[in-house]
């Protein structure tokens, strides 16, 4: 055999370049579901699902092909990683080569490429067309630059693919319409919402729900309410139920959190682009087109694209930039276990319960829950990184390590000293309640920081600011908090660390 084609759980783009030049006659394309990618880390069921459920549609557009395929089921072997997988594959076929597009974690692509050498097989990667940047270009941007800044890299990523642009320039005179994306729902509160499009699952996707179930009975979440795009088709149809419904209101209220409110104008679009069922380049050019149509306003779209080309584009590169280090990044030196309430919800703090509440039942939370309740609270506890980041992984129907990790030890949890980011994102309660309505239906006080009513979001905002005062008290984006810290007595100061000494003791147990 010539080539052996390796399509990977979140490669599932049916223009691919691994397709280009294929021979059926000395060429084969290999695809495999195993149990170690739903155990190296403790994934729900609605990730699992997600990700076996796009490989089972992405079998048939092959079947349609009638190109050769090796498909190894679940339920059909005993391979516990894709690793011994492919070496068993290997010794079968004898290729000359093995064809793959970079796999999205650095683990996977070190074990699958020292097994193919291993066989005596070439491992060759073919370029990745779904990225906007490869890895090359990102690097030599970042090239000389002592910390990477999404605004300096978004604003070059924009000019140099033309998008949003008018002669040149940027679409409504501004690169930035945050100032006009951060408002909250009040007190009113979101009113009527235009529900997403919900994809009822078929015969395929019921058969993987059946199996998640049978092969992972204790694994986190439920799948009762699984309805995600599965197929490019159906991420389409997600992308064109966003634009026309939810697009125009995102940009406003990208930041606010509501009770029993998962989705409000968010895309619902990661899961579908990170499996490749839909390109980032369709997904701007429905925002863009909207925009231009006159359906949307600049803020919003503005707003959505800097996620995508901006924020997804720039994690990628600074993932693979920085890594294998970058995993074992711990600057604060953070060291508790992960609270236990992460895997089950169990917890009487109001945001906490309901952004777990949703990330166990649908495999979803949006980017300020994860950012400013779920990251934060970890932080400010001081949970040991790794901790996290193996949490994120396995919870997300979107999680892919390559943007996973970036967003988690990068953004929220500043465990690489701001390489990425220009502070750590930490707030008190006030911030949690001036986003949201989940305070109003809350044991705690928000905006206390000691007593038995106290937020403890708000006493470990306090206690991380004494703790890391060394660090960035003369830190010019940070020094403002700070010196609010320095107003406080000495004896406040003390309750505050008593406090949260009790609060990780507790969490700890
Ligand atoms: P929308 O709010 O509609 O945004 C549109 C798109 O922009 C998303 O679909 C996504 O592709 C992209 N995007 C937005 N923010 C980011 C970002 N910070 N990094 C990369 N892409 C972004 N995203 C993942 O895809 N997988 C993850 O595992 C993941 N883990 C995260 C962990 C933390 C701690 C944080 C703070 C963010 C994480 N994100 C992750 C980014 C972001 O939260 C999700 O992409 C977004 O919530 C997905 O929902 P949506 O499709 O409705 O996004
Ligand atoms: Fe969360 Fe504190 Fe508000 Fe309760 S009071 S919902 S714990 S921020």
């Amino acid at each position: 055999m010539r080539n052996l084609c390796l399509v990977l759980g979140d490669q599932l783009d049916a223009g691919s370049a691994l397709f280009e030049g294929f021979e059926p006659e000395s060429d084969r394309v290999w695809m495999a579901e195993v149990g170690g990618e739903a155990t190296h880390v403790w994934s729900t069921k609605a990730r699992i699902a997600v990700f076996l459920a796009g490989m089972r549609h992405f079998r048939q557009v092959l079947h349609g092909r009638g190109w050769p395929l090796d498909y190894l089921a679940l339920d059909e072997h005993d391979f516990p990683g894709l690793a011994e997988a492919l070496a068993a594959s290997l010794q079968v076929h004898r290729p000359q080569r093995v064809l793959c597009v970079c796999p999205g974690e650095w683990r996977l692509r070190e074990s699958l490429r020292e097994t193919v050498e291993a066989a005596g097989c070439e491992w060759v990667e073919v370029p990745d067309r779904h990225f906007y940047c490869d890895p090359e270009s990102f690097s030599g941007w970042a090239k000389g630059r002592k910390t990477l800044r999404l605004e300096h890299f978004y604003r070059w990523l924009r000019r140099r693919e033309s998008v949003l642009l008018d002669d040149c320039e940027p679409c409504g005179g501004e690169w930035n319409f945050d100032a006009e994306n951060r408002a909250s729902f009040g007190r009113e509160g979101p009113g009527l919402l235009p529900a997403p499009h919900a994809f009822e699952p078929d015969r395929i996707t019921r058969g993987v729900i059946e199996l998640v179930e049978a092969h992972f009975p204790d694994h986190p979440g439920t799948l009762d309410d699984f309805d995600w795009p599965v197929n490019a088709a159906q991420a389409r149809q997600a992308l064109d139920d966003f634009i026309r419904r939810r697009l125009p209101g995102f940009g406003q209220y990208q930041d606010a959190m509501w009770t029993r409110e998962p989705w409000l104008y968010h895309s619902r679009l990661s899961a579908a682009m990170n499996l490749k069922l839909i390109s980032p380049r369709e997904v701007v050019e429905a925002a863009e087109a909207a925009y231009r149509a006159g359906d949307a306003p600049i803020a919003a779209v503005e707003g959505f694209i800097r996620q995508v080309i901006g924020w997804r584009e720039f994690v990628r590169g600074v993932y693979w930039l920085r890594m294998p280090d970058f995993a074992e990044a711990n600057v604060l030196g953070a060291d508790q276990p992960l609270p236990a309430f992460y895997w089950t919800g169990d917890t009487d703090m109001a945001c906490l319960r309901d952004a777990l509440w949703q990330t166990l039942r649908f495999g979803y939370a949006h980017h300020i829950q994860r950012l400013m309740v779920l990251g934060l609270f970890a932080q400010l506890l001081g949970v040991k990184p790794e901790a996290i980041h193996h949490w994120f992984l396995a919870v997300f129907v979107d999680a892919v390590e390559w943007v996973e990790l970036p967003n988690v030890l990068g953004m929220s949890q500043y465990a690489d000293g701001g390489f990425m980011v220009s502070k750590p994102y930490v707030a008190s309660g006030n911030y949690i309640n001036r986003m949201s309505n989940y305070c109003g239906g809350c044991r705690y006080r928000y905006g206390n920081a000691t007593g038995d009513d106290a937020c403890p979001f708000t006493t470990l905002y306090w206690d991380f600011l004494e703790r890391h005062r060394d660090r960035f008290s003369d830190h010019p984006r940070t020094a403002l908090q700070w010196k609010s810290l320095a107003r406080k007595s000495d004896q406040e100061r003390d309750a505050i660390a008593r406090q949260a000494k009790a609060l990780r003791e507790r969490l700890a147990e």
